[in-house]
Protein backbone atom coordinates (compact mmCIF):
# COMPACT_ATOMS: atom_id res chain seq x y z
CA UNK A 1 0.00 0.00 0.00
CA UNK A 2 2.33 2.71 1.25
CA UNK A 3 6.20 2.94 -0.40
CA UNK A 4 7.19 5.15 2.92
CA UNK A 5 6.47 5.29 6.02
CA UNK A 6 7.53 8.57 7.54
CA UNK A 7 7.43 8.46 12.09
CA UNK A 8 6.74 12.24 12.66
CA UNK A 9 4.97 15.25 11.02
CA UNK A 10 7.12 18.00 12.01
CA UNK A 11 9.75 19.47 9.40
CA UNK A 12 11.79 16.62 8.05
CA UNK A 13 9.05 14.40 7.62
CA UNK A 14 6.68 16.33 5.92
CA UNK A 15 9.37 17.80 3.90
CA UNK A 16 10.72 14.28 2.98
CA UNK A 17 6.91 13.19 2.40
CA UNK A 18 6.16 16.40 0.06
CA UNK A 19 9.37 15.51 -2.01
CA UNK A 20 8.72 11.60 -2.21
CA UNK A 21 4.61 12.29 -3.14
CA UNK A 22 5.23 14.98 -5.70
CA UNK A 23 8.46 14.29 -7.18
CA UNK A 24 8.25 10.57 -7.13
CA UNK A 25 4.71 9.74 -7.32
CA UNK A 26 5.53 7.56 -3.93
CA UNK A 27 2.88 6.89 -1.39
CA UNK A 28 3.85 7.74 2.24
CA UNK A 29 2.10 7.27 5.17
CA UNK A 30 2.82 9.40 7.87
CA UNK A 31 2.30 8.65 11.96
CA UNK A 32 2.50 11.05 14.32
CA UNK A 33 1.95 10.41 17.87
CA UNK A 34 0.50 13.84 18.38
CA UNK A 35 -2.90 14.75 17.67
CA UNK A 36 -1.50 17.61 15.16
CA UNK A 37 1.10 18.21 12.47
CA UNK A 38 4.09 20.70 12.12
CA UNK A 39 6.46 19.06 15.42
CA UNK A 40 7.64 21.60 17.20
CA UNK A 41 6.58 24.49 14.49
CA UNK A 42 2.91 23.70 15.21
CA UNK A 43 0.98 26.91 15.77
CA UNK A 44 -2.90 27.63 16.79
CA UNK A 45 -5.31 30.07 17.91
CA UNK A 46 -5.30 30.24 21.81
CA UNK A 47 -8.98 30.69 23.61
CA UNK A 48 -8.71 34.55 22.63
CA UNK A 49 -7.98 34.51 19.04
CA UNK A 50 -4.60 34.97 19.39
CA UNK A 51 -2.08 32.87 17.18
CA UNK A 52 0.43 31.33 19.48
CA UNK A 53 3.35 28.92 19.28
CA UNK A 54 2.18 25.59 21.49
CA UNK A 55 5.84 24.93 21.68
CA UNK A 56 8.16 28.02 22.21
CA UNK A 57 8.21 30.87 19.83
CA UNK A 58 9.98 30.22 16.25
CA UNK A 59 10.97 32.64 13.83
CA UNK A 60 12.05 31.68 10.48
CA UNK A 61 15.57 33.17 9.85
CA UNK A 62 17.87 31.25 6.87
CA UNK A 63 21.22 32.13 4.24
CA UNK A 64 19.86 29.37 2.43
CA UNK A 65 17.76 30.57 -0.85
CA UNK A 66 16.68 26.85 -1.86
CA UNK A 67 15.18 26.40 1.72
CA UNK A 68 13.73 29.93 1.29
CA UNK A 69 12.26 29.09 -2.50
CA UNK A 70 11.24 25.55 -1.47
CA UNK A 71 9.11 26.73 1.68
CA UNK A 72 8.13 29.76 -0.37
CA UNK A 73 5.89 26.94 -2.63
CA UNK A 74 3.46 26.72 0.74
CA UNK A 75 3.38 30.34 2.20
CA UNK A 76 3.72 33.63 1.54
CA UNK A 77 5.99 36.05 4.14
CA UNK A 78 5.21 38.07 6.25
CA UNK A 79 8.42 40.52 6.52
CA UNK A 80 9.57 40.38 10.53
CA UNK A 81 12.77 40.67 11.57
CA UNK A 82 13.16 39.44 15.14
CA UNK A 83 14.26 42.28 17.93
CA UNK A 84 15.63 40.90 21.32
CA UNK A 85 15.93 42.60 24.46
CA UNK A 86 17.58 41.97 27.64
CA UNK A 87 17.03 43.30 30.81
CA UNK A 88 20.67 44.01 32.27
CA UNK A 89 20.76 46.38 35.45
CA UNK A 90 17.55 47.39 35.11
CA UNK A 91 18.01 48.15 31.09
CA UNK A 92 16.20 46.60 28.68
CA UNK A 93 18.94 46.16 25.70
CA UNK A 94 19.64 44.70 22.58
CA UNK A 95 20.97 41.23 22.62
CA UNK A 96 23.54 40.55 21.13
CA UNK A 97 25.55 42.83 22.87
CA UNK A 98 25.68 45.20 20.79
CA UNK A 99 26.86 49.49 20.10
CA UNK A 100 23.52 50.60 21.23
CA UNK A 101 23.70 48.45 24.29
CA UNK A 102 26.69 49.84 25.35
CA UNK A 103 25.52 53.46 25.30
CA UNK A 104 22.21 52.46 27.26
CA UNK A 105 24.53 50.92 29.74
CA UNK A 106 27.19 53.18 30.73
CA UNK A 107 27.87 56.27 30.64
CA UNK A 108 28.55 58.35 27.40
CA UNK A 109 32.16 59.10 28.32
CA UNK A 110 32.79 55.25 28.97
CA UNK A 111 30.38 54.18 25.87
CA UNK A 112 32.54 56.14 23.59
CA UNK A 113 35.91 55.34 24.90
CA UNK A 114 35.18 51.68 24.35
CA UNK A 115 33.17 51.96 21.46
CA UNK A 116 36.38 53.96 19.78
CA UNK A 117 38.46 50.67 21.31
CA UNK A 118 36.44 48.16 20.08
CA UNK A 119 36.20 49.25 16.52
CA UNK A 120 39.86 50.29 16.42
CA UNK A 121 40.83 46.60 17.12
CA UNK A 122 38.39 45.00 15.23
CA UNK A 123 36.95 47.02 12.72
CA UNK A 124 32.82 47.77 12.19
CA UNK A 125 30.42 45.45 11.87
CA UNK A 126 32.01 42.23 13.48
CA UNK A 127 30.85 39.71 16.17
CA UNK A 128 33.92 39.52 18.69
CA UNK A 129 33.83 36.44 21.00
CA UNK A 130 34.42 37.60 24.19
CA UNK A 131 37.24 35.42 24.21
CA UNK A 132 39.21 37.16 21.92
CA UNK A 133 38.11 40.57 23.77
CA UNK A 134 39.91 39.18 26.77
CA UNK A 135 43.19 38.20 24.65
CA UNK A 136 43.34 42.19 23.85
CA UNK A 137 46.15 43.80 26.73
CA UNK A 138 43.40 46.59 27.46
CA UNK A 139 42.03 46.91 30.54
CA UNK A 140 38.78 48.81 29.42
CA UNK A 141 38.30 46.12 26.69
CA UNK A 142 38.66 43.35 29.57
CA UNK A 143 36.15 44.79 31.78
CA UNK A 144 33.61 44.92 29.16
CA UNK A 145 34.16 41.60 28.46
CA UNK A 146 33.57 40.26 31.94
CA UNK A 147 30.53 42.90 32.20
CA UNK A 148 28.89 41.05 29.22
CA UNK A 149 29.99 37.60 29.94
CA UNK A 150 28.37 37.57 34.01
CA UNK A 151 25.25 40.23 33.12
CA UNK A 152 24.14 38.77 29.67
CA UNK A 153 25.50 35.15 29.78
CA UNK A 154 25.93 33.75 32.86
CA UNK A 155 22.49 33.72 34.91
CA UNK A 156 20.88 33.11 31.55
CA UNK A 157 22.72 29.70 30.79
CA UNK A 158 23.01 28.53 34.63
CA UNK A 159 18.74 29.17 34.57
CA UNK A 160 18.47 27.45 30.84
CA UNK A 161 21.01 24.90 31.28
CA UNK A 162 20.37 23.67 35.24
CA UNK A 163 24.12 23.64 36.12
CA UNK A 164 26.51 25.67 38.22
CA UNK A 165 28.26 28.59 36.64
CA UNK A 166 32.01 26.77 37.63
CA UNK A 167 30.61 23.52 35.25
CA UNK A 168 30.61 25.69 32.64
CA UNK A 169 33.23 25.24 29.58
CA UNK A 170 34.95 28.37 29.21
CA UNK A 171 35.80 27.44 25.41
CA UNK A 172 31.93 27.28 24.86
CA UNK A 173 31.10 30.50 27.31
CA UNK A 174 33.93 32.34 25.43
CA UNK A 175 32.10 32.13 22.59
CA UNK A 176 29.22 34.74 23.57
CA UNK A 177 29.64 37.76 20.86
CA UNK A 178 29.84 41.30 21.11
CA UNK A 179 28.53 42.80 18.16
CA UNK A 180 30.14 45.60 17.25
CA UNK A 181 27.04 47.24 15.28
CA UNK A 182 24.12 49.22 15.73
CA UNK A 183 22.25 46.68 13.79
CA UNK A 184 19.97 45.69 16.60
CA UNK A 185 18.13 42.44 15.28
CA UNK A 186 18.92 39.25 16.44
CA UNK A 187 19.43 37.65 13.40
CA UNK A 188 21.13 38.95 10.39
CA UNK A 189 20.42 36.14 7.23
CA UNK A 190 19.27 37.72 4.05
CA UNK A 191 15.91 35.36 4.43
CA UNK A 192 13.54 35.97 7.41
CA UNK A 193 10.00 36.16 7.97
CA UNK A 194 7.10 34.49 9.51
CA UNK A 195 4.20 32.12 6.96
CA UNK A 196 1.48 34.63 6.62
CA UNK A 197 -1.37 32.49 7.78
CA UNK A 198 0.93 30.60 10.37
CA UNK A 199 3.38 27.30 10.56
CA UNK A 200 0.75 24.71 10.28
CA UNK A 201 -1.49 26.26 7.51
CA UNK A 202 1.98 25.93 5.50
CA UNK A 203 2.18 22.50 6.76
CA UNK A 204 -0.93 21.71 5.65
CA UNK A 205 -0.46 22.78 2.68
CA UNK A 206 3.19 20.74 2.27
CA UNK A 207 0.98 17.56 3.10
CA UNK A 208 -1.97 18.41 0.64
CA UNK A 209 -0.96 16.14 -1.69
CA UNK A 210 -3.17 12.90 -2.58
CA UNK A 211 -0.42 10.33 -1.98
CA UNK A 212 0.01 11.52 1.49
CA UNK A 213 -1.91 9.97 4.41
CA UNK A 214 -1.46 10.94 7.63
CA UNK A 215 -2.15 9.54 10.82
CA UNK A 216 -2.25 11.36 14.43
CA UNK A 217 -2.52 10.01 18.01
CA UNK A 218 -0.79 7.10 17.12
CA UNK A 219 3.06 5.84 18.69
CA UNK A 220 4.41 4.27 15.48
CA UNK A 221 5.42 0.98 17.88
CA UNK A 222 1.64 0.46 17.81
CA UNK A 223 1.50 -0.39 14.49
CA UNK A 224 5.02 -1.48 13.70
CA UNK A 225 7.60 -3.22 14.78
CA UNK A 226 11.59 -3.15 13.38
CA UNK A 227 13.51 -6.68 13.85
CA UNK A 228 17.00 -5.02 13.69
CA UNK A 229 18.99 -8.51 13.44
CA UNK A 230 16.88 -9.42 10.36
CA UNK A 231 16.72 -6.16 9.20
CA UNK A 232 12.47 -6.72 8.86
CA UNK A 233 9.89 -4.17 9.22
CA UNK A 234 6.64 -5.48 10.16
CA UNK A 235 3.64 -2.76 9.51
CA UNK A 236 0.33 -4.36 10.97
CA UNK A 237 1.99 -7.56 11.52
CA UNK A 238 2.75 -7.67 7.96
CA UNK A 239 5.81 -7.62 6.63
CA UNK A 240 6.27 -3.99 4.88
CA UNK A 241 9.21 -4.02 2.06
CA UNK A 242 8.99 -0.40 1.71
CA UNK A 243 11.60 2.32 3.66
CA UNK A 244 11.14 3.41 6.91
CA UNK A 245 11.97 7.23 7.77
CA UNK A 246 12.37 7.78 11.70
CA UNK A 247 12.31 11.65 13.07
CA UNK A 248 11.87 10.46 16.34
CA UNK A 249 14.19 9.76 19.42
CA UNK A 250 16.75 7.50 18.02
CA UNK A 251 17.38 5.86 22.10
CA UNK A 252 13.32 4.93 21.84
CA UNK A 253 13.59 3.50 18.84
CA UNK A 254 16.02 0.80 20.25
CA UNK A 255 14.31 1.17 23.70
CA UNK A 256 16.78 2.90 25.24
CA UNK A 257 18.87 -0.40 25.21
CA UNK A 258 22.05 1.72 25.78
CA UNK A 259 20.71 3.87 28.04
CA UNK A 260 18.38 7.27 27.60
CA UNK A 261 20.18 10.62 26.11
CA UNK A 262 19.55 13.56 27.95
CA UNK A 263 17.87 16.44 27.00
CA UNK A 264 16.86 19.78 28.94
CA UNK A 265 12.99 20.20 28.86
CA UNK A 266 10.77 23.58 28.95
CA UNK A 267 7.69 24.40 30.94
CA UNK A 268 6.04 26.96 28.80
CA UNK A 269 3.20 29.41 30.64
CA UNK A 270 0.77 31.40 28.66
CA UNK A 271 -0.83 34.80 29.57
CA UNK A 272 -3.63 36.52 28.06
CA UNK A 273 -3.20 40.61 28.64
CA UNK A 274 -5.91 42.92 27.67
CA UNK A 275 -3.56 45.26 26.82
CA UNK A 276 -2.91 45.85 22.96
CA UNK A 277 0.98 44.82 23.47
CA UNK A 278 2.97 44.29 26.38
CA UNK A 279 6.29 44.81 25.57
CA UNK A 280 8.19 46.45 22.80
CA UNK A 281 9.60 43.86 20.76
CA UNK A 282 9.14 39.78 20.20
CA UNK A 283 11.36 38.82 23.19
CA UNK A 284 12.54 40.21 26.69
CA UNK A 285 14.96 37.90 28.11
CA UNK A 286 15.49 38.02 31.55
CA UNK A 287 19.27 37.43 32.05
CA UNK A 288 19.44 38.25 35.39
CA UNK A 289 15.86 38.22 37.54
CA UNK A 290 12.86 35.72 37.29
CA UNK A 291 12.97 31.88 37.34
CA UNK A 292 12.30 31.77 33.72
CA UNK A 293 14.76 32.86 30.81
CA UNK A 294 12.53 35.07 28.62
CA UNK A 295 8.90 35.74 27.74
CA UNK A 296 7.84 36.45 24.05
CA UNK A 297 4.34 38.62 22.73
CA UNK A 298 2.95 36.39 20.00
CA UNK A 299 1.54 39.56 18.15
CA UNK A 300 5.12 40.84 17.46
CA UNK A 301 6.16 37.98 15.43
CA UNK A 302 2.72 37.53 13.75
CA UNK A 303 1.66 41.11 13.02
CA UNK A 304 -1.77 39.89 13.90
CA UNK A 305 -4.59 42.12 14.44
CA UNK A 306 -6.84 41.24 17.55
CA UNK A 307 -8.17 42.33 20.79
CA UNK A 308 -5.37 41.80 23.61
CA UNK A 309 -2.36 40.02 23.75
CA UNK A 310 -0.73 36.77 24.32
CA UNK A 311 2.93 36.09 25.53
CA UNK A 312 4.92 32.53 26.94
CA UNK A 313 7.45 32.73 29.36
CA UNK A 314 9.82 29.29 29.32
CA UNK A 315 10.58 27.78 32.02
CA UNK A 316 13.76 25.50 31.65
CA UNK A 317 13.52 21.95 33.67
CA UNK A 318 14.82 18.58 33.69
CA UNK A 319 13.85 16.38 30.86
CA UNK A 320 11.86 13.28 31.72
CA UNK A 321 10.91 10.42 29.11
CA UNK A 322 7.00 10.16 29.12
CA UNK A 323 6.41 13.43 31.40
CA UNK A 324 7.70 16.49 29.14
CA UNK A 325 9.31 17.07 26.01
CA UNK A 326 13.09 16.20 25.30
CA UNK A 327 14.00 20.15 23.46
CA UNK A 328 18.14 20.49 23.94
CA UNK A 329 20.48 18.00 23.72
CA UNK A 330 22.86 17.85 26.32
CA UNK A 331 25.75 18.01 24.43
CA UNK A 332 29.25 16.50 25.81
CA UNK A 333 31.62 13.52 25.44
CA UNK A 334 29.73 11.48 27.13
CA UNK A 335 26.09 11.48 25.73
CA UNK A 336 27.93 12.19 22.04
CA UNK A 337 29.42 8.81 22.67
CA UNK A 338 26.39 7.36 23.65
CA UNK A 339 24.48 8.79 20.67
CA UNK A 340 26.98 7.61 18.45
CA UNK A 341 26.27 3.86 19.64
CA UNK A 342 22.79 4.45 18.96
CA UNK A 343 23.84 5.86 15.27
CA UNK A 344 25.85 2.97 14.39
CA UNK A 345 22.97 0.43 15.16
CA UNK A 346 21.02 3.11 13.17
CA UNK A 347 23.21 2.82 10.07
CA UNK A 348 23.27 -0.84 10.13
CA UNK A 349 19.60 -0.93 9.39
CA UNK A 350 19.40 -0.88 5.83
CA UNK A 351 15.52 0.09 5.16
CA UNK A 352 14.99 2.75 8.05
CA UNK A 353 17.05 6.39 7.15
CA UNK A 354 17.11 8.60 10.68
CA UNK A 355 17.04 12.03 10.18
CA UNK A 356 15.82 15.15 12.49
CA UNK A 357 17.09 16.70 15.81
CA UNK A 358 15.54 13.93 18.05
CA UNK A 359 17.06 10.75 15.53
CA UNK A 360 20.20 12.41 14.85
CA UNK A 361 20.46 14.19 18.32
CA UNK A 362 21.85 17.50 17.52
CA UNK A 363 20.04 20.81 17.85
CA UNK A 364 18.78 22.24 14.52
CA UNK A 365 16.71 25.48 13.67
CA UNK A 366 14.43 25.07 10.71
CA UNK A 367 16.22 25.79 8.05
CA UNK A 368 18.91 23.49 8.86
CA UNK A 369 16.40 20.82 8.90
CA UNK A 370 14.90 21.67 5.99
CA UNK A 371 17.75 21.82 4.62
CA UNK A 372 18.90 18.44 5.75
CA UNK A 373 15.71 16.82 4.38
CA UNK A 374 16.00 18.70 0.98
CA UNK A 375 20.13 17.40 0.79
CA UNK A 376 18.51 13.77 1.95
CA UNK A 377 16.40 13.44 -0.64
CA UNK A 378 18.41 14.61 -3.56
CA UNK A 379 21.34 12.05 -2.09
CA UNK A 380 19.14 9.16 -2.32
CA UNK A 381 16.94 10.29 -5.34
CA UNK A 382 18.85 12.90 -6.91
CA UNK A 383 19.56 10.71 -10.20
CA UNK A 384 16.57 9.51 -10.86
CA UNK A 385 14.23 13.27 -10.88
P1 LIG B 1 10.10 17.83 15.34
O1 LIG B 1 9.51 19.12 14.95
O2 LIG B 1 10.29 17.57 16.80
O3 LIG B 1 9.22 16.66 14.71
C1 LIG B 1 9.34 15.30 15.11
C2 LIG B 1 7.95 14.72 15.22
O4 LIG B 1 8.05 13.32 15.48
C3 LIG B 1 7.13 15.31 16.36
O5 LIG B 1 5.92 15.84 15.87
C4 LIG B 1 6.90 14.12 17.29
O6 LIG B 1 5.64 14.17 17.94
C5 LIG B 1 6.99 12.95 16.33
N1 LIG B 1 7.33 11.69 17.00
C6 LIG B 1 8.35 11.48 17.87
N2 LIG B 1 8.33 10.21 18.31
C7 LIG B 1 7.28 9.60 17.71
C8 LIG B 1 6.72 8.29 17.77
N3 LIG B 1 7.24 7.36 18.59
N4 LIG B 1 5.65 7.99 17.01
C9 LIG B 1 5.08 8.94 16.21
N5 LIG B 1 5.55 10.21 16.13
C10 LIG B 1 6.64 10.54 16.87
N6 LIG B 1 14.22 26.94 14.92
C11 LIG B 1 14.31 28.08 14.19
O7 LIG B 1 14.73 28.05 13.03
N7 LIG B 1 13.86 29.29 14.69
C12 LIG B 1 13.36 29.40 15.95
O8 LIG B 1 12.98 30.49 16.40
C13 LIG B 1 13.28 28.21 16.75
N8 LIG B 1 12.79 28.28 18.00
C14 LIG B 1 12.77 27.17 18.77
C15 LIG B 1 12.30 27.29 20.09
C16 LIG B 1 12.29 26.19 20.91
C17 LIG B 1 11.78 26.34 22.32
C18 LIG B 1 12.80 24.95 20.44
C19 LIG B 1 12.86 23.76 21.35
C20 LIG B 1 13.24 24.81 19.13
C21 LIG B 1 13.23 25.92 18.28
N9 LIG B 1 13.66 25.83 16.95
C22 LIG B 1 13.73 26.98 16.19
C23 LIG B 1 14.07 24.54 16.34
C24 LIG B 1 12.90 23.81 15.64
O9 LIG B 1 11.88 23.52 16.59
C25 LIG B 1 13.43 22.51 15.01
O10 LIG B 1 14.38 22.83 14.01
C26 LIG B 1 12.37 21.65 14.32
O11 LIG B 1 11.27 21.44 15.15
C27 LIG B 1 12.98 20.30 13.96
O12 LIG B 1 12.08 19.56 13.17
P2 LIG B 1 12.09 17.96 13.23
O13 LIG B 1 11.19 17.50 12.15
O14 LIG B 1 13.49 17.45 13.25
O15 LIG B 1 11.52 17.60 14.69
Amino acid sequence: MFDYIIVGAGFVGSTLAERLASQLNKKVLIIEQRNHIGGNAYDCYDEHGVLIHQYGPHIFHTRSKEVWDYLSQFTDWRTYQHEVLGLIDGHKVPVPFNLNSLHQLFPSSLANRLEEKLIGHFGYNVKVPILKLREVSDSDLQYLAQYVYEKVFLNYTVKQWGVKPEELDPTVTGRVPVYISRDNRYFQDVYQGMPSHGYTKMFERMLAHPNIKVMLNTDYKELMAVDTEAQLITFMNQPFEGKLIYTGPIDYFFDYKFGKLPYRSLRFQFEHWKDDLVQDVGTVNYNNNYNFTRMTEFKHLTGQKVDGSTTVKEFSQDYVPGQNDAYYPIKNDGNLELYKKYKRLGDSIEPVIFAGRLAEYQYFDMDAVVARALGLFNQLYGDVI
